[in-house]
């Protein structure tokens, strides 16, 4: 069924309507940035796979990336080494515990699982294919701004609060590293992993990354082809397994939809072929998913019939 512009429009409200209402939850802390960043902001979007945008809220406000940024790195090595290669060196399965375990690796001889938790992702910068630290965060923040459909850059601020308390993740990047699943020097992936996690992105900004990848890889604000569509489908699939942290299984019975999470408040979903969809506000539940931003996206996906499952 198609969409119609006017149902869109009216789900974006709704979907706004219900975030704002939802209440509980608290800002990341552990990231002293994170903390700082006022509660009360909340921002949806949807961006259509021929490049309409409908938003609502506080949409232009530029917040952390950080775990959704996970996406992005990922793709950009599926295509420099193919999916098959991000499969076998990396993972595509559910590590069913947070984000940022040590245990999940432990466990599994120091494999990460997924390059959507924190130890798959550091694999995944360490597999970009670069002659040095700058190139390889050059690259990385060029495919975040052509996923975004407009320039997204770093903030120095936020770099500095995660650079100066990442100490967890670098003992994830010397774990990886003493079972071999560093592609370079790990430290050099930390970084630059930590460095993708501190750009700014507004929500409608997060909405075209979704779109794009509703629009098999072809960004619908820009009309350049960012990945395959071949990827995509692979991409969508690790976003199923491990997206919302341990709330993917959660999120695929009342949402329907690969989605992505990050710790600074925003949730992006795909609805491929139909629509990309994007909220932000800071507030956590316990997990490490943005209370309100899901709010929004289950109504939206619930009103506009969304659901892959749902027969
Ligand atoms: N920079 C955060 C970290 O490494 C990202 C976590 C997230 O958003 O899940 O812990």
């Amino acid at each position: 069924m198609t969409l119609t512009d006017d149902a869109i429009k009216a789900a974006v409200e709704a979907g706004y309507a219900a975030a704002l209402k939802a209440s509980g939850g608290a800002n990341a802390d552990y990231i002293p940035y994170l903390a700082k960043v006022p509660s009360t902001l909340c921002a949806v979007c949807a961006v259509t796979p021929d490049g309409k945008v409908f938003a609502a809220g506080d949409s232009t406000y530029g917040f952390a990336f950080e775990s959704i940024s996970k996406i992005v790195t990922m793709a950009l090595a599926m295509e420099q080494s193919g999916a098959e290669a991000v499969r076998s060196k990396i993972g595509a399965r559910p590590t069913g515990l947070p984000f940022n375990s040590v245990m999940a690796l432990e466990l599994h001889g120091d494999a990460p699982l997924s390059p959507l938790v924190n130890a798959g992702a550091i694999a995944s910068a360490s597999l970009v294919k670069a002659k040095d630290v700058e190139d390889r965060w050059n690259q990385i923040l060029a495919f975040q701004s052509k996923f975004a459909g407009s320039a997204v850059s770093l903030s120095a601020e936020v770099n500095q609060s995660e650079q100066t308390t990442n100490l967890h993740n670098r003992a994830i990047a010397w774990l990886l590293a003493s079972a071999g699943n560093t592609f370079c020097d790990p430290m050099e992936a930390l970084d630059v992993y930590t460095r993708q996690c501190s750009t700014l992105v507004t929500c409608v900004q997060l909405a075209t990354v979704a779109a794009t990848l509703a629009n098999r890889g072809v960004n619908p604000i820009t009309k350049e082809r960012v990945v395959s569509a071949e990827n995509v489908g692979h991409i969508l699939a690790e976003m199923t397994m491990e997206g919302l942290y341990d709330a993917s299984g959660d999120w695929a019975y009342e949402v329907g939809l690969p989605g992505k999470s990050g710790v600074g408040g925003g949730i992006l979903s795909v609805a491929p072929g139909r629509l990309g969809i994007a909220a932000f506000a800071p507030p956590l539940d316990e997990v490490g998913n943005s209370v309100r931003a899901q709010a929004a996206l289950t109504l939206i996906s619930q009103q506009l019939g969304l659901n892959l499952y749902a027969a």
